[in-house]
């Protein structure tokens, strides 16, 4: 059973047409700019956002566990004590503390989905699943696969491809799209920036490639971290290598909007301080020359 952290309705930008998109918890990778650092940890978690917080005590004096604390820096949670009961964000008045995480059973996942089919239909659009990485849960992830693929609902999974190619061949024979991201060809580099190697993630690649399956790839242009030629170059020699049909990525331009969430969790933005910067207009357009190249139309946004 996979912890869900998000539902988006009416989403436009993971996949064709509008969709809804499930937020699966966990991930294996762990990138330093991660838009969604509460998709990391499979466990639940608690966020609290300071600005929101009037200082009412609700939730010190709710928690069976004595786990809070209202310090001058506003709320401080004792992660030893706290038993995640959310006892505490069912009273506070002004949404300051959240959890992320819940466990939703296949049906009930089902039913939302379902409310959608109107605005799918109309749009060509569908169901996205996403995370975190949903191929961390393949039990759950295939049976949704299957029962939408049964309402003739088109699926989207929006994955690192970090997975075992048993795993991945599954989910391909279950799903009519792919959209993956590509965030470094060197891997010692993507060890560095995503913890964990590439390898893997491009041998999947080439073999849904070869399986003639449907797949965006995108890429989040950043410099300090993947702009530079070099790896932009490697990007496309290994892109234009493949045999795929779409030959169109998208670049997806460097935004800490992350940082926001990591106060939230209580935890550190970017703890290594690698410089990361959105791309200039001119690294952009360096990058969308070079895939051109190589025969890549390159796409800013996504
Ligand atoms: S989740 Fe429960 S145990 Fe944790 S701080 Fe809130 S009330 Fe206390
Ligand atoms: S209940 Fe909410 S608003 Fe009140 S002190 Fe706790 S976090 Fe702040």
């Amino acid at each position: 059973m996979a912890l869900i952290f998000d539902i988006k309705r009416y989403a436009i930008n993971d996949g064709p047409g509008i969709r809804i998109t499930i937020f699966m918890k966990g991930c294996p990778l762990s990138c330093v700019w991660c838009h969604n650092p509460e998709g990391i940890s499979v466990h639940k978690e608690k966020l609290y956002t300071k600005k929101k917080c009037i200082g009412c005590k609700s939730c010190v004096e709710i928690c069976p566990e004595h786990a809070l604390t209202l310090t001058r820096d506003g709320i401080i949670s004792n992660n030893d004590l706290c038993i995640l009961c959310g006892k505490c964000v069912e009273v506070c008045p002004t949404l300051a503390l959240e959890m992320s995480g819940t466990e939703y059973s296949v049906d009930y996942l089902m039913s939302e989905i379902l409310k959608e089919t109107a605005f799918m239909d109309r749009s060509s659009g569908g169901v996205t699943f996403c995370g975190g990485e949903p191929l961390m849960h393949s039990d759950m992830l295939l049976e949704l696969l299957r029962r939408c693929g049964e309402e003739d609902i088109h699926r989207v999974v929006d994955t690192t491809l970090y997975a075992r190619p048993e795993i991945v061949t599954e989910v391909m024979q279950n799903c009519e799209m792919f959209l993956v991201d590509l965030k470094h060809m060197n891997s010692e580099k993507h060890r560095k920036y995503c913890g964990t190697p590439n390898e893997r993630i491009l041998s999947n690649i080439k073999m849904i490639s070869e399986a003639g399956a449907d797949f965006f790839i995108r890429i989040p242009l950043i410099e300090g971290v993947n702009a530079d030629e070099e790896n932009i170059r490697r990007s496309a020699e290994f892109l234009s290598s493949i045999s795929w049909k779409r030959k169109e990525i998208n670049l997806l331009p460097y935004h800490d909007i992350g940082k926001n969430k990591h106060e939230k969790l209580r935890t550190i933005y970017n703890p290594g301080s690698i410089l990361m910067a959105p791309p200039s207009e001119e690294v952009q357009q360096r990058t969308i020359d070079i895939f051109e190249e190589y025969g890549i139309r390159a796409i800013i946004g996504g």
